[in-house]
């Protein structure tokens, strides 16, 4: 709608200004044409306008006025002056009496003979009469021919006046020149009336109101004889500083640019009328080829505009899709984020649980081992006391004897706690495992005797040698054998004991036939301090220990429950070698 106002607009504007453009270029041509035809007008008048004065100082002329006439010399005044018109160019040249009576002409021998005629009510005559340079222009009363007329005075001897020269020039051949004009040229005189013209219709037509004293004053003078004078339909209005007129005639109005000019000298206005429908015809094609512009613009622009709002919808879409995939991943960041903050929460919630528990054991376990030899040992030493008192050294020294057993066992429980703490110092090796199991089952021999269980053992032969320390390798043995004792307890059955090698790695097997591990502690049993067993019988560091052993040797220690029940403990030692001549140095 908007859009559709401001183009009317411009439209309007630029219809205004190129009908201004039109009218100010058709306005200059006729200002051209103008020029040249006021200039062809004055030309012609001015060629003819000395000739009256310079004939009336003619002695031939003023003896022809100062002497009465005879008709002989009348004869050859009319001869003399119409040669001297033919020679001059004019239309006609003759001599008035001062009763306004033509007393010769150049056309004497015409019908339309001016001798003989009174021009008293010319204004050239009279005029000239009075002294003056008269100047008319009419149509012929005789003739019916349209001219410009002087009156030069002819004066005697003393200065008066005795006869009037006149001199008639026609004006037919300049108009018929401007017929092939494109412009309509007009000519008015005082009272507005057009008396020469493109137009032949518009001859002697009134360009100003025909009021009663224009009228009275044209026919005194009869300018125009008995022609009937009318009005020509005209009505003025302007443009800018354009004068425009239309003219109806005929029943069909016309448009005209207007200029005009005055010939002061003449009397005359000049007016050149220039059809203005070719010049709003070119202003329309400019107005058309703009719009046409405007439109094409128009729609360029509208394309361009969709492009773009295409474009920066798709951006947006893109932006959008862009911003939502960024969104998800922030979310799922911050999702694992949180995940992962809870996980490590729990985690260290585990660790710290796992840590105080195992604590509590450990303080649990460390208490009762070291209450319990220190309250023994604070029992022999009140009664190793009370021996000395009475003399009894002997039992007295076997008080000490006992006090100093358990300070031997709270040693060893330091030791062992030591050991879980530091690792020990003993470089890695490489040796033949059979000696060492052999080593850790007579180690064992006083605790399996006890439990009642015999150990079977069953070494695959060349077994190759494996990388470890036999001391600490040993002590896991010894360890294991005395667990499955442990859960064997109360049960019959023999503890086995194997080896075999398994690509590059020896994995000795003990297998018991106690109740197995129960899944819910697998896991576990591997941890420091961790027992099921009654305080005071296990500090829950055997199989800490042991696996940390193993990790130490690069091997590995692991739990299993055989499908025929009982656990089995396997020792996975790193393989270096076949046995050489059976034993290896430790
Ligand atoms: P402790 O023997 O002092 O309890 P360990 O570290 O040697 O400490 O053993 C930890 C736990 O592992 C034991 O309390 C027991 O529950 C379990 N366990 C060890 N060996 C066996 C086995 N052969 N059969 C069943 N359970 C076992």
């Amino acid at each position: 709608m908007l859009l559709a106002a401001l183009c009317l607009l411009v439209t309007l504007a630029v219809d205004r200004l190129a009908t201004r453009a039109a009218l100010r270029e058709g306005q200059a041509r006729a200002e051209v044409t103008l020029r040249q035809t006021v200039n062809a007008l004055e030309g012609h008048i001015r060629r003819f306008e000395a000739l009256p004065a310079l004939l009336a100082r003619d002695d031939e002329v003023r003896d022809f006025f100062a002497v009465p006439q005879t008709a002989a010399g009348i004869d050859s005044m009319n001869l003399w002056l119409k040669a001297t018109n033919d020679l001059a160019g004019s239309s006609d040249l003759y001599l008035i009496a001062p009763d306004g009576v033509t007393l010769a002409a150049s056309n004497f021998d015409r019908p339309d003979s001016f001798v003989g005629e009174s021009f008293t009510y010319r204004p050239y005559f009279t005029d000239a009469l009075a002294g003056g340079t008269g100047r008319f222009f009419a149509l012929g009363t005789t003739s019916g021919v349209r001219g410009y007329y002087f009156g030069s005075p002819v004066r005697d001897g003393s200065g008066r006046v005795i006869g009037v020269v006149a001199l008639k020039i026609g004006v037919d051949d300049l108009e018929a020149a401007w017929r092939s004009a494109e412009y309509e040229i007009l000519v008015s005189d005082p009272e507005g009336i057009v008396f020469m013209a493109t137009d032949p219709t518009w001859r002697y037509r009134g360009l100003l109101p025909l009021t009663a004293e224009r009228v009275a004053r044209t026919e005194a003078s009869r300018r125009y004889a008995e022609i009937a004078l009318a009005e020509l339909a005209v009505q003025r209005a302007s443009e800018g500083r354009f004068a425009l007129l239309s003219l109806s005639s005929g029943g069909v109005a016309r448009d005209y640019l207007e200029v005009e000019r005055a010939m002061p000298e003449a009397g005359w206005t000049v007016h050149v009328w220039l059809d203005t429908a070719p010049l709003r015809g070119q202003a329309r094609l400019t107005v058309a080829a703009t719009v046409l512009l405007l439109g094409v613009a128009l729609s360029l622009g509208w394309a361009l505009w969709q492009r773009r709002a295409r474009l920066a919808e798709r951006i947006a879409l893109q932006a959008a899709a862009q911003a939502d995939l960024e969104r998800q991943v922030a979310e799922r960041t911050a999702d694992l984020t949180r995940a992962n903050e809870e996980l490590h929460r729990m985690q260290a919630d585990l660790v710290q649980a796992g840590k105080l528990a195992a604590l509590g054991r450990m303080s649990a376990a460390l208490s009762h081992e070291i209450n319990q030899p220190l309250a023994a040992a604070r029992n022999w030493a009140d009664s190793a006391a009370l021996l000395i008192e009475r003399g009894e050294v002997a039992r007295a020294r076997e008080n000490i004897g006992q006090i100093l057993s358990l300070i031997d066992r709270m040693a060893a429980i330091a030791r062992h706690l030591r050991n879980v703490a530091r690792k020990p110092e003993e470089p890695l090796k490489v040796f033949p495992l059979a000696p060492v199991v052999a080593d850790a089952l007579q180690v064992a021999e006083t605790r399996l005797k006890a439990s009642g269980h015999a150990v079977q053992v069953d070494l695959a032969p060349d077994l190759p040698l494996v990388r470890g320390g036999p001391v600490r390798l040993q002590q896991v043995i010894v360890n294991l054998l005395s667990n499955a004792a442990d859960a064997m307890e109360g049960r019959a059955g023999e503890i086995e004991l194997g080896a075999r090698a398994e690509g590059g790695e020896v994995v000795m097997t003990v297998r018991d036939h106690g109740p197995g591990v129960a899944a819910a502690i697998a896991d576990r049993i591997f941890d420091p301090f961790f027992t099921t067993k009654t305080v005071g019988s296990g500090l829950g560091l055997g199989l800490s220990i042991s696996y940390n052993i193993m990790k130490d040797f690069g091997g590995d220690l692991r739990v299993a429950n055989h499908p025929e029940g009982g656990a089995v403990f396997s020792v996975v030692l790193m393989a270096a070698g076949r046995a050489e001549g059976g034993m290896a140095a430790e």
